[in-house]
């Protein structure tokens, strides 16, 4: 006969379903917002080089920076729930088209880390844009 299942136990496979199905679900939308391109740009930016500023959930924000290098200019990712905003100026995301959904190799990255930071958080910023429709601004 089988051992049952100590609380212990269940707890600790119940969190770890529930992360699977988390980290399931941001990658799934990851995907859905970039391609291959733009998926082998994110390999090779360092994690060291992005600076989450700030996190607030009852605001609604996401914000970080990112080291100047490859940028002629301190470059930042703004996201903005309450207001459906994501602002954010580089190459890529200047020549994407703006309803498009698709994220340059910045955002990407931004929510890789954050993945592995605090899942929950980029699953709540993910879902809204994917079902809201944000306007993008270059700043
Ligand atoms: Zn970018």
């Amino acid at each position: 006969m089988e051992e049952p299942l100590s609380f212990l136990d269940w707890e600790l496979s119940f969190h770890e379903d529930y992360s699977k199905t988390i980290n399931a679900k941001i990658s799934q939308l990851l995907k859905k917002y970039s391609d291959k391109k733009t998926l082998y740009k994110t390999a090779g930016l360092s994690d060291s080089s992005f600076h989450l500023e700030r996190l607030d959930f009852q605001q609604g924000i996401l914000e970080c920076s990112i080291d100047s290098k490859g940028f002629s200019h301190t470059s930042k990712i703004l996201i903005d729930r309450n207001n459906k905003v994501i602002s954010h100026r580089c190459d890529e995301f200047k020549s994407s088209n703006r309803n498009s959904k698709s994220f340059c190799s910045h955002l990407i990255k931004l929510f890789l880390i954050l993945q592995e930071e605090e899942p929950i958080e980029a699953l709540y910023f993910l879902e809204d844009i994917s079902v809201n429709d944000y306007e993008s601004f270059l700043e």
